[in-house]
């Protein structure tokens, strides 16, 4: 008998859950049920500035009203901080990672006046490289004197090192509808942040850490991440972990949401409740009628 497949929703509680948050768990239930899968549900509340233990109770509870269930505890991210840290620590023994002390002003400055210059897929210019090569002695300096570093991954070293074209089984569609079998092209970030100035980790690393540790075999999320998932990929050859599938879902509109939430002032889940709209009428608007 094979396992059952796991699926996942993996909210980051740093505001309500509004209409688009509804729309990815009723899609991943409906995805699971279709394959006989099972259901998770993590938090991912690893940025501890924006993220609120009062939004993940809100979250729990607002996706329990909506008749979205999931099996077991919810699994917090910020409570395996080390385990992420340790997936970095594998990540430095190889050479693979290096501080970058530069602020996004520095970096911005840098490539000003370069026509042309690249952006990533958020929109973020291109990192131009400029720590990549720090002396170790320059590092050890700037770390004494306590200027706060991310730390980057050696885009190419890390491609040099994982072989091989990257691809990924898309069963959804990419922004410009990529379906099947995907090319991932990591270089498209650049030298990635993996490890954020400000909380030590980052989304990338947290995110393929608990996919594989949570045995996740379906990705299914919106289509705002369809790019990270070139850089999810690099990441699991790198650490050895399994290749789930993915899905990205087509993003909820503001239409959708102004259309239902006209007299609710706001698209959360819990001011439309508060409003009068129940559950089963934000089930079928979205499309999910059929979901009990
Ligand atoms: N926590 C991410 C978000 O809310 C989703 C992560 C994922 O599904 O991979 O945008």
């Amino acid at each position: 008998m094979t396992a059952a497949p796991i699926f996942r929703f993996a909210p980051s509680p740093n505001g309500a859950l509004h209409l688009g948050h509804a729309y990815s768990a009723l899609f991943t239930a409906r995805c699971a049920r279709a394959l006989g899968g099972r259901v998770l549900l993590r938090i991912e509340d690893i940025d501890f500035i924006r993220c609120q233990d009062s939004y993940v109770h809100q979250a729990i509870e607002d996706l329990a009203w909506l008749g979205f269930s999931w099996e077991g505890e919810p699994r917090r991210q910020s409570q395996h901080m080390a385990t992420y840290r340790a997936a970095l620590d594998r990540l430095a023994a190889r050479g693979l990672l290096y501080p970058c002390f530069a602020s996004r002003q520095e970096i911005r400055a840098a490539v000003e006046g370069r026509k042309d210059w690249p952006a990533d897929p958020d929109g973020q210019p291109l990192y131009p490289g400029l720590h990549r090569h720090l002396s170790e002695a320059d590092r050890a300096e700037l770390r004494a004197r306590g200027v706060p570093f991310s730390l980057r991954l050696d885009m190419e070293r890390a491609l040099a090192m994982a072989g091989g074209p990257l691809t990924f089984a898309e069963d959804g569609s990419g922004p410009l509808g990529e379906t099947g079998v995907v090319q991932a092209d990591p270089r498209i970030w650049g030298d990635v942040i993996l490890g954020r100035k400000d909380i030590g980790v980052s989304y990338h690393i947290a995110v393929v850490v608990d996919d594989a540790l949570q045995g996740v075999t379906h990705v299914t999320r919106g289509q705002d991440l369809f790019h990270a998932t070139a850089v999810h990929r690099l990441l699991q050859v790198l650490l050895g972990l399994p290749e789930p599938r993915y899905c990205h879902h087509r993003l909820i509109s503001d239409e959708t949401g102004r259309k239902l939430s006209k007299s609710a002032g706001d698209r959360s889940l819990r001011s439309l409740r508060e409003a009068g709209v129940t559950a089963s009428e934000i089930r079928a608007l979205l499309g999910f009628g059929d979901m009990a």
